[in-house]
């Protein structure tokens, strides 16, 4: 199954998807890790983003779009794909509901993990604190941003998807195996 995690930053997707990753085979796709990686190698497309996003701003719907669909059709996503990060903005999602069309795929759930955005801070810090390689935009003026851009820009997404009756919204304030658990009914 293909499913769409959603959340401000902080909400918890990227650890849901690497638990979806070893229960159930399907593949993590975050554009902001493809987008570091970028900045790591250094290539080109890495220095045009890389001072959008230690800014916390959004990068151009066409450079995502565009490593999704490539992303999509590669064969490790065959048991399904999680996206994490992606869409962003509607017109990323009406790019991707395209782009599914065209290539017969189907999304099976679009999760919502909602979060009380008070906390998420706190939670950014924590992960700072606590990984060996800081992400740049993990301080609290990119985060601050980061959420500003995210009730800016993505969530205007969830009123898309509810439209669509594919929203499912789950506890992103539980603990993880909780939140893991919600997730696990959802998908059946
Ligand atoms: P993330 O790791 O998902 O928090 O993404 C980190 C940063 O990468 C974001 O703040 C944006 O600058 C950029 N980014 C990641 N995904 C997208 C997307 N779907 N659309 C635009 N920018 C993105």
């Amino acid at each position: 199954m293909n499913i769409i995690l959603l959340g401000p930053p902080g909400a918890g997707k990227g650890t849901q998807a690497k638990m979806l990753e070893d229960t159930r085979g399907m593949k993590q796709l975050s554009t902001g890790d493809m987008l570091r990686a970028e900045i790591a190698a250094q290539t080109e497309l890495g220095l045009k983003v890389k001072s959008l996003m230690d800014a916390g701003s959004l990068v151009s719907d066409d450079i995502v779009i565009e490593m999704i669909s490539h992303r999509i059709e590669q064969p490790d996503c065959a048991k399904g794909f999680i996206l994490d990060g992606f869409p962003r903005t509607v017109a990323q999602a009406e790019a991707l509901d395209k782009m599914l069309a065209v290539k017969n795929k189907k999304l099976g759930a679009v999760i919502q993990l909602a979060v009380d955005e008070g906390a998420l801070l706190a939670r950014i810090e924590k992960r700072a604190s606590e990984s060996a390689v800081v992400r740049a935009d993990d301080n609290a003026d990119a985060l601050k941003k980061r959420l500003a851009v995210y009730n800016e820009q993505t969530a205007p997404i969830i009123p898309y998807y509810e439209g669509k009756k594919m929203l499912k919204k789950v506890d992103g304030m539980a603990a993880m195996n909780i939140v893991s658990e919600q997730i696990d009914a959802i998908l059946g």
